[in-house]
């Protein structure tokens, strides 16, 4: 038979290992454990670790803005009507393949009433170089129509009735407001998604979230070209794969702990 010192010994011994095991061996973790639901301990972990600071966040800007002061969308378009199609049809395209497929085609059709006159079947003829192209003409023969019908054949600047044409998102809507009516939008797309996390600058688990971030937290004078410079950069600089960080600018405020060498 063991004393009852022993067993108390042995049970002390037993629960400190199950303590560190469990990582509560401090009281505080202990009462935070058990007060803090997971998901939103989950979340403020990954703000606490990721955060930019705001002077880094402008001083990103600040750099990136050097390298190009007037960084524009490399989507082709010749009026408001053209950039809104084009944003429609770049959805899981590239813009180098939406600019062939427009080229001709915005030379003679470029206003609401003028593709409804070349009709479906006409425009697939133009688009069916693009994915979902089938989709994307019917989307863009309805907003053509509703433009016709509903908003005196203009864009509406206006993100609630942008949001209801066929085929335009928010992030379509972001982008047609702030190339064409210079509102400081953030147009989350994949790549200001991937940049806004690996860098700290605006973490978020959904575009939207990153959105909200960004706005909160991206310095109002650099705002209106903001999403254009993330893009870019995303694009050119910090690639999905394999990120150049060696020749990134801004590598020194990145809070990427995976950078290349
Ligand atoms: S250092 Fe690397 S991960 Fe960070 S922003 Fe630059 S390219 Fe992206």
């Amino acid at each position: 038979m063991l004393g009852s010192n022993r067993l108390i010994a042995i049970s002390q011994f037993l629960t400190g290992i199950y303590k560190v095991l469990a990582g509560l061996h401090s009281p505080i973790n202990l009462k935070y454990r058990l007060l803090v639901p997971h998901s939103f301990k989950r979340k403020h972990t990954i703000m606490s670790i990721k955060n930019m600071k705001a002077e880094h966040i402008a001083e990103f800007f600040r750099r990136l803005k050097t390298k190009n002061p007037e960084p524009k969308s490399e989507l082709e378009w010749t009026n408001p009507f053209t950039l809104l199609v084009a944003v429609v049809l770049s959805a899981q395209a590239t813009d180098i393949g939406v600019n062939k497929a427009t080229k001709k085609l915005f030379q003679t059709v470029n206003t609401p009433e003028k593709m409804l006159a070349l009709g479906e079947d006409g425009l697939k003829e133009h688009i069916k170089t693009i994915g979902l192209f089938n989709t994307k003409a019917k989307n863009v023969i309805k907003l053509s129509q509703m433009l016709v019908d509903d908003y005196g054949s203009e864009v509406p600047e206006d993100r609630d009735a942008l949001v209801k044409l066929p085929g335009v998102g928010r992030k379509t809507a972001n982008v047609v407001l702030n190339v064409v009516f210079g509102q400081p939008t953030m147009a989350v797309d994949t790549h200001i998604f991937r940049v806004s996390n690996r860098t700290g600058m605006a973490p978020g688990k959904t575009p939207e979230k990153v959105e909200q971030a960004l706005l909160r937290s991206v310095p109002e004078e650099f705002a209106l070209h903001a999403h254009h410079w993330l893009i870019l950069h995303g694009r050119y600089i910090c690639k999905a794969r394999k990120p150049d960080c060696p020749a990134c600018p801004v590598h020194d405020l990145c809070k990427f702990k995976e950078k290349t060498a």
